[in-house]
């Protein structure tokens, strides 16, 4: 069959989808699209695009019948009917039983340890009596406390205090299946996207380091490649390239990583699907990660991950002060840098925080990188229109 008349069914229509569309577009390939909000970014840009919960079999089915490979832009889907579909001979890429693992922290956390890849001590609790047998066995002044499922965006997460939650079981914050984690001394998140082909090839793009919002807890600067010197490059990326072989399955998969002190790596978690953090190798890499998952997706070849120029990703979130349509200040002023490209995702409505697009940053040299960056980071803000 020919590669390029494959289509493509995607279960979610936000900003992941968009621009896997987006760098499909050159290959004039065939997208259908699932999403339950009309207005959503991928909504102008489908195929055929149909509206329906992603938590609805029969929706799915429709997706999967007029499309010859499935693929998700978000975790939270029905897996459940997605694993039935791989039964019954359905392509879905990556695996819905790999999804399956990365949807319960806690599953991939003792997948972690099952494979011996390094992320740090954790528990697994349900009730609040547990909680406090096992707080103390975690030997941290502090830990961290994750749901099992459901959670995003750093919500379902916290960074609690050892010794409050012994004596005050009452502000314990979650309910139910929780992984409670050592809480690791962070030098700085990194990031490495691998892809991994049908075949079992595997490439992996170079380290991301990133800086977070401490108080909405999203990325709000990302640099490529991450400043750690290369001997913790290769680890990073070695550990990243442990983690998708052991998933073993095809699919372009997001590794985020903690790095400490000593320059010691522990992986946080997996993300299976085309990730905030790769947003930059649209412009600063050969081939972009969503040009790579549709190459995974058609069963070509993987493309060179290799940086074009050193990178910056500056995400576009909507201003804390107003909700509703929007313009961009300052614009004009950043259209006349080089190398900065503006990306828009179709929101209809901006909101406090909410993703609305981003920058990405490409310079001959990191310091001119970060220089433009800070730039745009102080000058380009959204507005009520
Ligand atoms: P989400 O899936 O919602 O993004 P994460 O598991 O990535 O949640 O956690 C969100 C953030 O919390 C991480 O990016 C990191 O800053 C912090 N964090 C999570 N786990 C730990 C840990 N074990 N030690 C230190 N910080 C952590």
């Amino acid at each position: 069959m020919n590669p390029l008349k494959t289509r493509i069914g995607v279960l979610g229509g936000g900003q992941l989808g968009r621009m896997l569309i987006e760098e499909s577009a050159r290959l004039n390939l065939h997208f259908n699209i699932l999403e339950a909000e009309e207005n959503c970014p991928c909504a102008a840009f489908a195929n055929t695009f149909i509206k329906g919960s992603l938590m609805d079999e029969a929706k799915i089915r429709e997706l999967a019948e007029i499309s010859d490979v499935l693929t998700y832009e978000i975790e939270h889907v029905n897996t459940a009917a997605l694993l039935k579909l791989e039964e019954e001979g359905k392509t879905i890429i990556p695996s819905p039983r790999i999804l399956q693992l990365i949807q319960d922290k806690g599953l991939q956390k003792e997948f972690y340890a099952k494979h011996e890849i390094p992320s740090g001590k954790f528990f697994l609790v349900n009730t609040k009596s547990e909680w406090a047998r096992l707080i103390p066995l975690l030997g941290s002044e502090k830990f961290v406390a994750k749901t099992r499922t459901g959670g995003y965006d750093g919500k379902g997460v916290a960074i609690l205090n050892s010794a409050e939650m012994l004596e005050h079981p009452d502000r314990i914050p979650f309910e139910g299946p929780c992984v409670l984690e050592e809480f690791i001394v962070c030098e700085k998140e990194l990031a490495v996207i691998v892809a991994r082909d049908s075949k079992g090839n595997l490439v992996s793009y170079p380290s991301i380091e990133m800086e977070f919002d401490p108080i909405a807890n999203l990325v709000t600067m990302l640099l490529s490649p991450a400043r750690v010197g290369s001997i913790i490059e290769e680890r990073a990326e070695e550990i990243a390239r442990k983690v998708v072989a052991a998933l073993d399955g095809p699919g372009l998969f997001a590794v985020e990583l903690f790095m400490d002190k000593a320059g010691d790596i522990f992986v946080n978690e997996v993300a299976p699907r085309p990730h905030n953090s790769g947003h930059h190798t649209i412009e600063a890499c050969y081939t972009s990660q969503y040009e790579q998952l549709a190459r995974i997706l058609l069963g070509l070849p993987l493309g060179s991950t290799e940086l074009v120029q050193p990178a910056a990703m500056v995400n576009l979130l909507g201003a804390k002060d107003f909700s509703g349509s929007y313009k961009l200040d300052n614009l004009e002023s950043i259209c006349k840098l080089p190398g900065v490209f503006v990306h828009l995702y179709a929101k209809a409505e901006s909101k406090p925080m909410r993703k609305m697009g981003h920058v990405s940053i490409l310079a001959p040299s990191m310091e001119a990188v970060i220089e433009k960056a800070n730039y745009v980071i102080e000058h380009l803000r959204f507005v009520k229109d």
